[in-house]
């Protein structure tokens, strides 16, 4: 086998959301850059098996739910006729045009895109063998890891079956089962469930911890909690998997908890979103400085330096929050510190979006973290039964919050539930970054009738002035 030797200023390893963004700011920004990826166009978990399938799916999921409602509107329709196959196909359409134009815009930039898995040789020099079977050594001056993560297995279950899925095999859709238990009630769980229990599967979700979402705040998570129960076969809280046995036509689930009915049931198919593990097991590592914390996540300093100068990381494979926006972010900055210019990640606030129904958003100080920290917060909701835009969707369950600086009113986090939630927090997320001030928010004409106005009045009734909520004086 021949192999060549090539050198490059950067070497960014990984491309998905991170990577790419890292290597298209890098060349940009006049670098010699190459982007090592596993696929065929860049785009990584988050476009081939993650946040874009789900959300096209997640798309129809709604779809689906609207036209139930309509009954509600007197408009009537008959049961989703739903062909599989042609949803798949549309999807995965959806993947090929996003994967293939990031592949168009790495060429218009010159940077070289090797399909391929590396190992690092020194903290210089990388072996790649590449997808079309050549094996090269790539010297570079910079490297950036962007591995990214994988779903975490169950503990204790070893069992290998087709029935048993992550969250990729769920994407692929190869078929709607009847029933299905979801083990794990956090973002993925949620998202897929709500995917299949649209689709006509029996959804039951399994959580260890004494609510849906451990972590976000309960009031956010109450209203999607109620939705979720009209959507859902079943919701098991404060309990576990300690078994899973394939028998004819299912899956055999042995279950641990106090408030469990039963301890065993039997599913078609078993989906299992217990989170997620960084990718630092990357080959030859250990021939670089670099070092990893006892989670496995790569340690690195503001600028995202590992312990080896020369290599940075970024995304999941460098620490929490896992969220695609995150990596992009922490990529095109660490682009920016190759570059030479003087910058360093320090958000105020990173959103975080769970794309159910309702969806659930926040970014900033949460009001859990205010009180943690005994901070001198005042929270204000404004709820959507108030706003005539949630009346004119029907959907007045959703809430927004701001978590408001006590003495000044300045914004320090923002959260909404309600269908478009994903959309709204953009707000909150700019409000928290440029340091606004409850008036500011207030002062600033937001369009009727839109979901958005609910920012607004949440940040009148940080002075008790909400138009369209009233209340006594003493309050
Ligand atoms: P998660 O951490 O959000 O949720 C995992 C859930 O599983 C938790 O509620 C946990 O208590 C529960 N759990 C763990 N072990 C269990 C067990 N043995 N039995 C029952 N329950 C158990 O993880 P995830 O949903 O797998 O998602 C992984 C990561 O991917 C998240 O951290 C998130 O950042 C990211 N993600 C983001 C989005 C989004 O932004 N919309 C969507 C999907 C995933």
């Amino acid at each position: 086998m021949s192999e060549e030797t090539n050198s490059m200023q950067l070497a960014v390893i990984g491309a998905g959301p991170g990577g790419y963004a890292a290597a298209f700011l890098a060349a940009d920004l006049g670098l010699k850059v190459a982007l090592i990826g596993g696929e065929e166009n860049p785009g990584g978990v988050c476009l081939y098996c993650g946040c874009i399938p789900s959300k096209a799916l997640l798309h129809v999921a709604n779809v689906i739910a609207e036209a139930r409602q309509a009954a509600h509107w007197g408009i009537g329709f008959s049961a989703p006729l739903i062909d599989v196959e042609k949803l798949r196909s549309w999807k995965n359409d959806v993947v090929r045009k996003l994967t293939g134009g990031l592949g168009l815009l790495t060429r218009q930039r010159s940077v070289r895109y090797i399909r391929g898995r590396v190992s690092f040789l020194d903290g210089r020099t990388l072996r790649i063998e590449r997808h079309d079977g050549g094996e090269e050594h790539l010297t570079f001056e910079k490297a950036i890891l962007a591995t990214g993560s994988r779903a975490s297995k169950l503990p204790g279950v070893s069992l290998q079956s087709p029935r048993l899925l992550d969250s990729t095999a769920a994407l692929e859709l190869s078929a709607i089962p009847k029933a299905m238990l979801v083990v794990g009630g956090g973002y993925i769980g949620l998202e897929l469930g709500t995917i299949y229990a649209s689709l006509g599967t029996k959804v039951s979700v399994v959580e260890m911890t004494a609510g849906l979402l451990p972590g976000v705040d309960r009031d956010l998570v109450s209203v999607l909690s109620k939705r979720i129960e009209g959507l859902f076969h079943s919701v098991m809280l404060n309990a576990k998997v300690v078994g899973i046995k394939e028998e004819n036509g299912g899956l055999r689930v042995r279950f641990d908890g106090d408030e469990l009915k039963d301890a065993e049931q039997i599913y078609e198919s078993v989906l299992v979103a217990v989170g997620r593990k960084p990718n630092s097991d990357i080959s030859g590592l250990k021939n670089t400085r670099v070092e990893l914390d006892s989670h496995g996540f790569v340690i690195v300093d503001a600028q995202r330096r590992t312990a080896d100068p020369d290599i940075f990381a970024i995304g999941d494979v460098a620490g929490e929050p896992m969220l695609a926006h995150k990596a992009t972010h922490e990529g095109r900055m660490a682009a920016e510190v190759i570059a030479g210019r003087k910058v360093a990640f320090e958000p105020r606030a990173i959103p975080a979006v769970v794309f159910t129904d309702p969806e659930v958003a926040w970014c900033g100080l949460t009001e859990d973290r205010a009180k943690e920290e005994g901070r001198r917060v005042k929270i204000v909701r404004f709820p959507w039964g108030a706003s005539g835009r949630a009346a004119t969707l029907d959907r007045q369950d959703g809430m927004t919050k701001l978590v408001l600086d006590l003495e000044n009113g300045q914004v320090l986090g923002a959260a909404a539930v309600g269908p478009g939630a994903g959309e709204l927090i953009a707000e909150g997320v700019l409000a928290v970054e440029m340091g606004a001030l409850a008036s500011d928010v207030m002062l600033s004409i937001h369009p009727h009738p839109t979901l958005s106005e609910t920012f607004m009045e949440a940040a009148a009734a940080f002075f008790g002035q909400s138009t369209h909520i009233y209340r006594l004086k003493k309050d």
